[in-house]
């Protein structure tokens, strides 16, 4: 290992950086050598002057690792590529995060380490990276990624809480190794039991997607908190890390389709990656969680928190009831929460009460909150709970509220236990558990879409040639629009275009035809059945109901001729022709998608539709490749889902069908997203089961 810049003069901080990396390389029986020109030996060690001295210096071995200390990280990373040395760490800061200059300085180290066989750790990165472990502390361990050194410190000191961590990849600017490379490492790793992270913002979605799949399939949850859930948030990112942020909505829809569990606060973080870590996988994809307290007060509380969270707390079975009024008093409530008075935890039922429930079928994991402390009988529950913990075959969770923090049932006898998982809150305890669940249900279930070869084709579907041709056609037709000062849907295909572009992907539209007269306008009408409805068709017309340009219902040849004059007379520019469709009816009006994010690019949508969509913002998104078993879970995470299933009488909606659409509409931009920046099929109509669905307007903006 070789450190650029090494230093021993008094007071420089690379002097104590310097003594720090010795230490590390010296735990690990590496051979440490300074570099540095002006010095001859440094901390009695030799002193090589350049990084090609220090290579001939280790001899045929190789150098392994260059950490740079210095600031011109330019100059010594192309040593270092010189000498091929296999990993660098850079600390120098003043890249991509302070602007265009140092953007383009940090363009050109990535341009360096293209050539060569270099693997880079920063530029902007810290110490974190050489930090010590207290080994002591049982696994699974918490693996941390952290793109701020200071936001990584709650995670590390919790070692001090008996929370075991092994490894700190502190990845600043992420020039070369980033994010997704440390979780694929870390998640492969036997003593790693969860990657928790504090993120910015990511450098590349595609390789977070891949990541996330990877640690998923091993078997490794990852939690985070990212910010830039607000537009603060992610302007102060941006000029910390340098790093677009993406749409957060996006952000979350990917989360969710990788089983990333996210936390705002760095203490729900630290809780729920113990938690991950610790708890065995619950025996069913909803468990049953059961409150254990000395308190009725105590245990409705905790037990509202966890059903207002969604959790399930089952009734438990009458036998069981009856064991445990064996200890408890007949008139406290046991079916759970279990309400034991307080007495029977102050002897030898305590632990007979806590046998029964972890034995119990219908739990899966007891949460046992203590409210504040109450010595003896607390010191008692706690040492009880512990010794439960260490046998049990479900998950102990222990709240200990008290705000004192330093007695012995906390300090020596919960915080000693490397079973039970101790929390400080309610509210974290409940996150914690959400995200156990959460993370389990879907690890059971889960394909990677990555496998599918449907998903990832590696060539363009029967219909990416027709779409295409649409495309070509309306690229001719855009000059009028911008004459008409339609600036912001200057380059949108029209209607009758668009859906061309969706016939072309099989997805169903309204039978129409495109007229150019009064009289054809007739002749259509009555081909297709009255009534029928009629738009103004053209390149750039967005919002035809907004402009007058939708007549409904129109139901007959002299009603069809009327409307054709009108529409056209209305119409802000010479339209292409006048629409003239089927009316459809009956059904849920939805709105399918796509569109471009700029971290995560191509994104499908579905939200609950027609005119309401932007008032009620009902949307889900989901990145590519996604399964049919996706789709349909975008859809039970719209808050209006119930539409879907049928209220009021309402027959249950043709989600199937609907779920073809946004695969079809997936399939499109994984084709041709180098060509559309958006597609918006709103409304598409829903009939009910079997009954198929339809598009009924649609707009295709080219690239
Ligand atoms: P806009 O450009 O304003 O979105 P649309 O083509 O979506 O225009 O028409 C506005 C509304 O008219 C739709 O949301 C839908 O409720 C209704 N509509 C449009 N086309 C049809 C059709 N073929 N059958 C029945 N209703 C339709
Ligand atoms: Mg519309």
């Amino acid at each position: 290992m070789a450190v650029i810049g090494a230093s021993d003069t008094e007071g420089r901080p690379n002097t104590l950086i310097t003594s720090r990396l010795r230490a590390w390389a010296e735990a690990r029986d590496a051979t440490f050598v300074p570099v540095n020109p002006n010095r001859e030996s440094l901390g009695g060690l030799p002193c090589a002057p350049t990084v090609a001295a220090a290579r001939k210096a280790v001899g045929r071995r190789g150098l392994d690792l260059a950490v740079i200390l210095t600031g011109d990280v330019e100059g010594a990373l192309a040593e270092v590529i010189a000498a091929r040395v296999r990993f660098a760490v850079a600390f120098g800061a003043g890249f991509a995060e302070v602007g265009e200059e140092g953007r383009a300085a940090q363009d050109r180290l990535a341009a360096m380490l293209a050539e060569g066989h270099t693997h880079l750790l920063g530029p902007n990165t810290n110490l974190n990276a050489f930090e010590e472990f207290d080994t002591s502390l049982p696994e699974p361990a918490i693996a941390l990624i952290s793109q701020s050194g200071h936001q990584g410190r709650p995670i590390f000191q919790a070692q001090e809480l008996g929370v075991s961590m092994r490894y700190w990849a502190p990845t600043g600017n992420e020039v070369d190794l980033e994010f997704a490379d440390f979780v694929k490492w870390f998640s492969d790793r036997p003593e790693v039991g969860c990657v928790a992270a504090y993120i910015e913002g990511f450098k590349d979605g595609r390789t977070l997607q891949l990541a996330a799949d990877h640690a998923l399939a091993a078997g490794t949850p990852i939690t985070m908190v990212k910010v830039g859930r607000t537009e603060a948030g992610a302007s102060m990112a941006g000029s910390h890390t340098g790093k677009l942020t993406g749409s957060d909505a996006v952000t979350d829809a990917v989360f969710r389709q990788f089983g990333v569990q996210r936390f705002d606060g760095l203490d729900e973080l630290l809780d729920a990656s113990q938690m991950l870590c610790r708890a065995p996988a619950p025996h069913r994809p909803d468990p049953g969680v059961a409150v254990y307290a000395i308190s009725g007060g105590t245990g409705a509380h905790m037990s509202d928190l966890l059903s207002a969270a969604g959790l399930r707390l089952p009734t438990l079975s009458a036998a069981t009831q009856d064991t445990l009024h064996e200890w408890i008093p007949p008139y406290l409530r046991v079916s759970n929460p279990i309400d034991n008075g307080g007495h029977p935890v102050g002897d030898e039922r305590g632990r007979k009460i806590l046998d029964v429930l972890v034995a119990d079928p219908d739990v899966d994991v007891l949460v046992a909150p203590i409210t504040g402390a109450f010595p003896p009988m607390s010191d008692r529950l706690a040492a009880d709970l512990v010794a439960v913990a260490e046998t049990s075959p479900i998950p102990v969770c222990v709240i200990w509220g008290s705000p004192v923090g330093d007695e012995a049932a906390y300090r020596e006898t919960l915080l000693s236990s490397s079973k039970v998982v101790v929390f400080r809150t309610f509210g974290n305890c409940v996150a914690a558990i959400r995200a156990w669940r959460d993370w389990h249900a879907l690890r059971d279930t889960y394909r990677s879409p990555f496998a599918d070869p449907k998903l990832v084709p590696t060539r363009r579907s029967r219909g990416a040639a027709a779409a295409r041709a649409a495309l070509a056609t309306a690229a001719q037709a855009t000059a009028a629009p911008a004459a008409a000062g339609l600036a912001s849907a200057r380059t949108s295909l029209s209607e009758h275009q668009s859906k061309e572009v969706l016939r072309a992907y099989r997805i169903p539209t309204t039978a129409e035809h495109l007229v150019g007269s009064a009289r054809d306008a007739a002749a259509a009408a009555a081909s297709l059945g009255y009534p029928v409805v009629m738009k103004a068709c053209g390149a750039g017309l967005a919002h035809k109901s907004e402009l007058g340009l939708v007549e409904v219902g129109v139901g007959s040849p002299r009603a069809a001729r009327a409307a054709y004059r009108r529409l056209v007379e209305d119409a802000p520019v010479e339209p292409e022709g006048v629409l003239v469709s089927e009316m459809a009816s009956g059904g849920l009006e939805v709105v399918v998608g796509a569109s471009h994010d700029p971290i995560f690019g191509p994104t499908v949508m579905v939200g609950l539709g027609g005119v309401f969509v932007e008032v009620l913002g009902d949307v889900t998104f989901r990145v590519p490749p996604f399964g049919r078993d996706e789709a349909k879970r975008m859809l039970t995470e719209l808050r209006g889902a119930a539409m879907l299933s049928g209220v009021r009488g309402a027959p249950a909606a043709d989600t199937s069908a609907l779920v073809d659409v946004i695969m079809r509409v997936q399939r499109l931009m994984v084709d041709l997203g180098d060509e559309i920046a958006e597609v918006d099929i709103n409304p598409v109509l829903v009939r009910p089961k079997g009954r198929g669905a339809v598009a009924l307007d649609a707009l295709v903006v080219p690239r």
